[in-house]
């Protein structure tokens, strides 16, 4: 159905910096439609056996294998980042899809015999009707599926609300799943900003809330919907620290730190964002960092050879810089400055070389905040003791890594952590769809993680029978 908005939005081909599709605002009376469709097609799909809403998901999956390169090349034009950074995302997305199609062994429940004399309790999952989902700019096509197969295979219905910066993506994977035998109303795309989100939080029809954003509107979208009685997870921002022990093997270490700093452009939840080499390390690790950033070719994802593409947009371009000029003003040593960075035949594109700053406090804003581009903050540690405190300061705790060849000192940093997802001589520590995604603290509100496990008790209500015969 059309949006009932007279307002659109411009999406951004940030290589070029030309617009490339105007997308409908959706309104609050869009999301009214799109519950009242999910809501008339709950009964039949929860009541649809599980096998059969499994095998619309393996259809799924065929036709997202089918459509795989059209659909990563869709999240390289609307977002940026690399053909090859937009394909790991899908596959990503396809693996959500692909634990979904093991909801038979997944919904199943459990049951004793005898809890007391001649009394059976069986515990079955049921659906729970609406869910809705919130997603974020910086992956069109992952976030939507954290959620949407787990949610539509457990039996209930679907909104996806994705972020009116890239709406391209979705809408394509909306049209093959119009091929997946689903019932009107059982999957539902609306687009839009704020006053579809709060449409979302307020609506008595809506059971529960998936959000992924920035830890300001995260909370927002948390306190709103568990206000309305909502089961909500809502996932924030980050400010994620890499430790580097003095015992890490640098050649192998620094190539997966640089992915983790400058992959997505730094536009990731999971991104490294301060570097905590302990001790003696610190002046290698950080001439290696410089080296090998320097050696990242900025330009338009889809061209070969390109290791990293633009930002999302100008005003993001603008803010990202606004926080280097704040870090020389409040004296960090900036030792590699993307500031200036141009391509060549893409002068108008968000260009934002890779950045690197020395000598950065906890307390500034650069080492404090979450910056969202490709910007290294080098901190001086003395200890790991050191780098855990830093840590431990910080409100957010999403993922943090070390590189170490001991042991010991990586057991030690897993116990301690304070983030949620921890990498061990791993940059970017993503949970497989199989595992809990989802940080502590500031980077996520709620109890039940995303994927997994988790997804499946996130989805569906535990109904307990007590039965006993005369
Ligand atoms: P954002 O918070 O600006 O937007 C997220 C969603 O909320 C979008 O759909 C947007 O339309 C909506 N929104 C924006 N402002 C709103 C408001 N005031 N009220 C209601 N809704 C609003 O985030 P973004 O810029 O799209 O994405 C980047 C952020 O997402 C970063 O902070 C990043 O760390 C975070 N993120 C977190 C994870 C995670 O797993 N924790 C994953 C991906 C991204």
């Amino acid at each position: 159905m059309p949006s009932s908005g007279a307002e659109a939005v411009e999406v951004c081909n940030p290589a070029k910096g030309e617009v490339i599709a105007r997308a409908p605002l959706s309104t609050a009376r869009d999301v009214d439609a799109a519950v009242a469709a999910a809501t008339k097609a709950f009964p039949g799909w929860a009541e649809t056996p599980p096998v059969i809403r499994a095998r619309a998901m393996f259809r799924f999956r065929a036709l997202l294998e089918e459509h795989f390169e059209e659909i990563a090349r869709q999240v390289t034009i609307e977002h940026g980042k690399t053909l090859d950074e937009s394909r790991g995302s899908v596959r990503r997305g396809i693996e959500c899809v692909e634990v979904a199609c093991g909801a038979p062994s997944l919904l199943m429940g459990y049951g004793l015999e005898n809890v007391a004399s001649g009394i059976d309790c069986v515990a079955m999952r049921q659906p729970i009707g609406v869910c809705a989902a919130i997603s974020p700019f910086n992956f069109p096509a992952m976030v939507p599926l954290w959620f949407l197969p787990f949610a539509v295979v457990s039996g209930n219905t679907f909104v996806l609300k994705p972020s009116e910066q890239v709406p391209l993506s979705m809408r394509r994977v909306f049209q093959l799943l119009e091929q997946c035998d689903l019932a009107p109303g059982v999957v539902n795309l609306v687009n839009g900003g704020r006053e579809v989100v709060e449409a979302i939080c307020d609506h008595p029809g809506i059971r529960a809330v998936s959000f992924v954003g920035s830890t300001p509107v995260a909370r927002l979208v948390y306190q709103r919907a568990t206000h309305a009685g909502k089961r909500v997870q809502a996932l924030g921002g980050a400010k994620n620290f890499v430790v580097v022990m003095p015992d890490a093997d640098l050649d192998r270490s620094i190539p997966v730190i640089t992915e983790s700093f400058y992959g997505c452009a730094g536009e990731r939840c999971l991104a490294g964002t301060v570097l905590l080499p302990v001790g003696s390390v610190h002046d290698e690790a950080r001439n290696r960092l410089i080296a090998s950033a320097q050696a990242l070719t900025l330009g338009d994802g889809l061209d070969p050879g390109v290791t990293m593409g633009p930002v999302i947009s100008r005003k993001h371009r603008d803010r990202v810089l606004n926080y280097v000029d704040h870090g020389v003003a409040e004296g960090a040593a900036l030792v590699l400055d993307g500031r200036n960075a141009q391509v060549v035949d893409r002068p108008d594109g968000f260009w934002v070389g890779p950045m690197v700053f020395d000598d950065v406090a906890p307390s500034m804003a650069i080492g404090r905040d979450e910056i969202f581009g490709p910007v290294a903050s080098v901190c001086r540690v003395k200890t790991l003791d050191d780098a855990i405190r830093i840590m431990e300061a910080h409100p957010n705790a999403n993922a943090t890594s070390i590189f170490t060849s001991s042991g010991k000192t990586a057991r030690e940093f897993s116990h301690r952590a304070t983030a949620s997802m921890v990498g061990v001589n791993i940059g970017v520590a993503a949970p497989m769809a199989y595992f809990p995604f989802g940080g502590a603290r500031d980077s996520f509100f709620g109890d039940l993680k995303v994927h997994g496990r988790d997804a499946f008790d996130f989805y569906t209500d535990r109904k307990v029978t007590i039965s006993r015969w005369f």
